[in-house]
């Protein structure tokens, strides 16, 4: 059968101590400590197995800044055949709508596909909605919260959850499949892999390589949500040691409870 598959991968900061932009109010990505959005290696995996089960060829794709160049190289040791990196310092500061165009242009300039894949979310936004969003830009059909994915027929037989309901369904390719964290076990991306791909290239695509090189279309300026403070919450811990009997303590904490409204 042959499936062309694109995995959309994000760079994600390693930690939640990232420094914040005063200015922006954005995360200042350059420099800090990153790695591969978790979820995005489920999605990874679940496209290498496709592969295998069925050929075809799969790429890589994020938006995100030079230094994402990392996130492909990444993909690259895992088993995908080819990566594009879609960055340009006007594509900075995009809110999921901006995100999910640029990755629509990226995904227009590099031709036809049969599948999309994507992680169920990311670790720093966390929104879940780029999946969904690129399918709508690309006007294709989508699955998110999918846990089993196959080829019938030349579609996509799925399942997926929402709350404690089960669904069996089957897509008409090309279609967007946003993957659950238990659909399948990443594999670790192997040192000889890693050696045989380091000379792999990964394409770059500025906003100048778009079919819409209308700037005011990305990033900040293509963002209706502007995230304006990024700070982390205050957790106010207080200690206290209570000595009464357990009777006593039992009335004390129910009246605290109360107090607060708890109870
Ligand atoms: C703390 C914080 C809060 C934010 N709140 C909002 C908000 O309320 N509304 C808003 O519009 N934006 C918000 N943003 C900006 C938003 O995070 C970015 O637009 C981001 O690029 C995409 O959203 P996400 O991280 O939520 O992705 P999600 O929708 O959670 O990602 C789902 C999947 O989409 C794919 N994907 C996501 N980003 C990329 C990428 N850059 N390259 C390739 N594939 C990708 C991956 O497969 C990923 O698993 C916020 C950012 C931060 C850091």
């Amino acid at each position: 059968m042959n499936i062309n598959i694109i995995v959309c991968v994000k760079q994600v900061p390693a930690s939640s101590k990232t420094q914040v932009d005063p200015e922006t109010g954005l995360l200042m990505r350059s420099g800090a400590e990153s790695r591969m959005n978790p979820y995005d290696l489920f999605a990874i995996e679940t496209a290498l197995q496709l592969k295998q089960r069925y050929g075809g060829q799969v790429t890589a794709l994020t938006m995100g800044p030079p230094q994402a160049e990392a996130v492909i190289r990444e993909a690259f040791a895992l088993g995908a055949d080819d990566g594009v990196l879609a960055t340009d310092r006007r594509f900075a500061g995009a809110d999921v709508l901006a995100t999910s165009y640029t990755l629509s242009q990226a995904i227009n300039r590099l031709g036809a596909f049969d599948l999309i894949l994507c992680g169920k979310q990311t670790t720093d936004g966390d929104t879940a909605q780029v999946g969904s969003e690129l399918a709508e830009r690309l006007g294709i059909p989508s699955a998110a919260n999918v846990s089993s994915v196959r080829m019938e027929n030349g579609r996509a037989a799925v399942t997926y959850e929402i709350n404690e309901y089960v669904f069996d369904t089957r897509i008409t390719l090309p279609c967007l499949i946003c993957v659950d964290k238990d659909i399948c076990t990443p594999r670790l991306p192997s040192y000889v892999r890693r050696q045989a791909s380091a000379g792999l290239r990964v394409h770059t695509l500025t906003l100048d390589d778009m079919p819409d090189k209308d700037p005011s279309h990305y990033g900040l300026d293509g963002s209706p949500t502007q995230v304006k403070r990024i700070f982390p919450p205050e957790i106010e811990v207080i200690h206290e040691v209570w000595r009464e009997s357990p009777s006593e303590t039992a009335g004390r904490l129910t009246s605290v409870l109360a107090d607060l409204g708890i109870v």
